[in-house]
């Protein structure tokens, strides 16, 4: 049975975050989507296909179970095309409550050139450790749960890049997936900023100083 206080909370939470996403630039017009599991575990919601991250409303909202079984289609739209992909996340995941995944320009810019995007500051080496290019499907078309689900069966893959067309991130809550999203985007362009000037000074990513967290400087002192 649907636990409606708990229906409400997530679609607002997702609400919430997709006009986050939107005013940050991560996302414009349609493209992207984002999904929160419910309570019950069984089903999630998502956001429908066509539908812009800045409108998404209680009425357009898509519930559907992770049998892929549609229970509400909001708005008479249809749930987001690449819903396979996240029902298929949610299933080999019990820690994966929730998915953002957008087009945000400077990550997908990076996956589009088939260059993984460095982890390259001491914050993303502690939330994220690495993002795995993930390549287009063998015919040429976007990245399907073939090609994304064997990626994050290891447990410790928490954000992705999919060439050619943009990020993945997951975490235990919406806000936590989307801060890896804005985390993605943002090494993006301090990894671009970097190679430029290392570049324009002649010298290589190797001559860089070595880092870490301050956890594993700690360690190392002993
Ligand atoms: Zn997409």
């Amino acid at each position: 049975m649907t636990d409606h206080s708990d229906l409400h909370d997530k679609m607002d939470a997702l609400i919430a975050i997709a006009r986050r996403c939107f005013d940050r630039g991560l996302q414009t017009n349609a493209g992207g989507n984002l999904s929160v599991r419910l309570d019950a575990r069984d089903a999630i919601v998502i956001k429908p296909s066509g539908v812009g991250f800045a409108e998404c409303t209680r009425e357009n909202l898509q519930v559907v179970g992770l049998d892929g079984t549609i229970a509400t289609t909001g708005g008479g739209l249809k749930p987001s095309k690449d819903l396979d992909f996240h029902l298929d996340l949610y299933r080999i995941r019990d820690d994966i409550n929730a998915i953002v995944h957008c087009h945000s320009p400077w990550a997908t810019g990076y996956a589009s050139a088939g260059v993984e995007i460095p982890c390259l500051t001491v914050q993303t080496i502690e939330k994220i450790g690495r993002m795995p290019l993930i390549p287009l499907s063998p015919n040429g078309g976007p990245q399907t749960e073939v090609e994304i689900s064997p990626v994050f069966r290891d447990p410790s893959i928490r954000a992705a890049v999919l060439a050619n067309h943009g990020t993945i991130g997951v975490g235990p809550t919406l806000m936590a997936a989307q801060y890896l999203a804005e985390i993605i985007e943002e090494t993006a362009q301090i990894a671009y900023v970097r190679d430029t000037l290392i570049a324009a000074r002649g010298r290589s990513a190797a001559e860089l100083p070595r880092f870490g967290t301050a956890a594993g400087a700690r360690a190392a002192a002993g």
